[in-house]
């Protein structure tokens, strides 16, 4: 085992030798003096670096044209030796999670540092090498590494008889590809604790029974997925994103669940909604690093102390800065200044089947965002889709001759865009050459992922290109549902940056929908609340202020939030607490 001081990892779908002729080979100053710090690889062609002749001056890095090299000088604090390395120049993790009984542990942090990596290892299914590249270290000497906390344990019982690990994957879009049929009879065959009717219960499932899983909302496959997995019979469960497509209400309603079974099991959760995370775990591990390089996973700390540590990106303890600035949010609600009459919008009505909805009409302002809040299946997207002429509402016109930007929920691409590079999409999209298309993909860091499939990109990645190729776009009106899923809490404040700089640029409009409330209070300038009843009835109010929408959003929910004193991030109250109680009598739901 040895210590890791500096990393150099290579992205070999980025790197092509054929367009640089090895170029950082020839620009190291250490191959230049003589020695073989960069040698090529006979198999691929591609280059290699000796992380122990490397200085980390970091040349070849920054004449890379495809962006392909990193060079990472890791501080001192953090000179130890890894948990598992994948290969030479590839991502390496330091540390792992506590898995603790009778507790939710959390993950909040960075997406691509080693939440996939941790949960292999924790479920047998990868032996961490730490660092010993084709070398199998016996399990002893990995147990040796976590002497004195559970995770001794934990492995332990690992290398003796093994742990069963539950585990609800981020991409629910998987599921109906492998399972064909009924919700219900999906959820049957998986109740292996005869847990079915409780699940059924307190995830109100009733609804969803007998739908087809091809048929399906983003919603309810989440639901779905949360569901199959608490009912398995495991020794450790993994929840990865469970809040991603749900509204508010289904939120919290998960959250609760989930806490449930850490009653007498092991639970795990990644989640990137810090309101949700701050209601959902007792503990969480921050997870910092450089995506796709390497990851560090902190030690664990009290869910307030943690999130707000992660904030800050500083870990005291470790004594690591690992952002420049810390996030803070504001506590009180901005007042819209734009006032421009942009366009004026009719009353709609609509019904199909079972579902019938209304909508109030209203005059939107240039630069305005208008946020979406309200329960899933109340007419949203409908509204939009009336707005835009795609959808012929009973009652109101739509409006002729929008220029429309439009990304739906879920991300479905075809076979041909999967097979294109990140580049290839993006040019058939958006003019690359743009000043605001340069700008985007500069915020959205895209341009490390330009050589990649779309295909082979990760959720977040693929979300933030999406987005990209709809901001890039000359639009009148912008339509974003859902953008925050899959991201992490970093790129949910970019995006949410971006939109208002590139919308108030142009001197257009934008709806967005999306179930992070501070995500919404960070983008929108007016919000416009849904309500009704899911599948059945929705009625759309006319936006208002953010003040008032979330207020009247949240009472309908019956659920105050408190500000924390430090980053103005907002917690949820426990029900009928004493700042609850105080709260909904003065009618403050969100601000304070
Ligand atoms: Fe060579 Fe290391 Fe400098 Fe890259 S960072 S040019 S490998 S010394």
């Amino acid at each position: 085992m040895g210590m890791t001081k500096r990393i150099a990892v290579i992205d070999r779908e980025a790197c092509k030798p054929s367009v640089c002729n090895h170029l950082c080979k020839r620009m190291c100053p250490i191959n230049r003096s003589g020695d073989d710090c960069i040698t090529v690889n006979e198999a691929d062609k591609k280059p290699l670096i000796d992380e122990d002749l490397c200085v980390g001056c970091g040349i070849c890095s920054n004449k890379c044209p495809t962006l392909a090299i990193s060079i990472i000088n890791l501080p001192r604090e953090l000179h130890e030796t890894p948990v598992h390395r994948y290969g030479r120049n590839q991502f390496v993790l330091f540390r792992l999670p506590v898995p603790r009984r009778r507790l939710v542990v959390g993950l909040i942090g960075q997406n691509g540092v080693g939440k996939s990596t941790a949960l292999k290892i924790l479920s047998g299914e990868l032996k961490p090498n730490t660092g010993m590249l084709g070398k199998s270290i016996p399990w002893d000497q990995i147990i040796g590494m976590f002497k004195g906390s559970e995770l001794q344990d934990y492995l332990t019982k690992l290398k003796e008889r093994g742990v069963k690990v539950a585990y609800k994957p981020q991409n629910i879009d998987s599921i109906p590809r492998m399972w064909k049929g009924k919700a219900g009879e999906l959820l049957s065959k998986v109740d292996e604790r005869g847990r079915l009717s409780s699940v059924r219960e307190g995830l109100n499932l009733a609804p969803l029974l007998d739908k087809d899983l091809r048929s399906m909302s983003g919603g309810e496959l989440q639901l779905l997925a949360v569901a199959a997995t608490l009912l398995k019979d495991a020794g450790l469960y993994f929840f990865d994103e469970p809040s991603s497509f749900l509204d508010v209400e289904q939120r919290l309603i998960v959250a609760r669940e989930i806490r449930k079974l850490s009653q007498d099991s092991m639970v795990m959760v990644v989640e990137h909604d810090l309101a949700v995370a701050d209601y959902l775990a007792d503990q969480v591990h921050i997870l910092y690093g450089k995506p796709a390089c390497f990851g560090i996973i902190s030690k664990p700390q009290g869910v307030r102390t943690g999130i707000n540590t992660y904030l800050e990106g500083y870990v005291k303890e470790e004594n690591v800065r690992f952002r420049d600035e810390s996030i803070v949010f504001s506590k009180g609600a901005a007042e819209s200044l734009k006032t421009q009459a942009f366009l004026r919008f009719p009353a709609y009505k609509k019904s199909f089947g079972p579902f019938s909805m209304a909508t109030e009409g209203s005059t939107l302002c240039k630069g305005e965002i208008i946020g979406i809040l309200g329960p899933n299946a109340t007419g949203k997207t409908t509204f939009i889709n009336m707005l835009t002429g795609k959808v012929k509402p009973n009652q109101g016109v739509g409006i002729k001759d929008l220029r429309l930007a439009y990304k739906p929920q879920r991300i479905e691409l075809g076979d041909e865009q999967s097979e294109m590079t990140v580049r290839e999409y993006l040019a058939g999209e958006i003019d690359p050459g743009s000043k605001r298309s340069k700008r985007i993909v500069r915020v959205l860091e895209l341009e490390k992922l330009f050589e990649r499939k779309m295909g082979n990109l990760s959720g977040g990645e693929a979300q933030a290109v999406l987005i990209a190729a709809n901001l890039g776009k000359d639009f009148d009106i912008l339509l974003l549902d859902e953008p925050t899923a899959f991201l992490d809490v970093e790129q949910r404040l970019r995006v949410a940056k971006l939109i208002r700089e590139v919308v108030e640029g142009m001197e257009v409009a934008a709806f967005i929908v999306d179930h992070d409330l501070q995500i919404i209070d960070a983008v929108a300038d007016r919000v416009m609340v849904f309500e009704g009843e899911r599948g059945k009835k929705g009625f759309g109010h006319a936006p208002t202020n953010l003040r008032d929408g979330m207020n009247s959003f949240l009472k309908k929910l019956n659920i105050t939030f408190r500000r924390d004193p430090h980053t103005g991030r907002a917690r949820a109250n426990k029900p009928d607490s004493v700042l609850d109680r105080e709260q909904k009598e003065k009618g403050d739901y969100y601000y304070s």
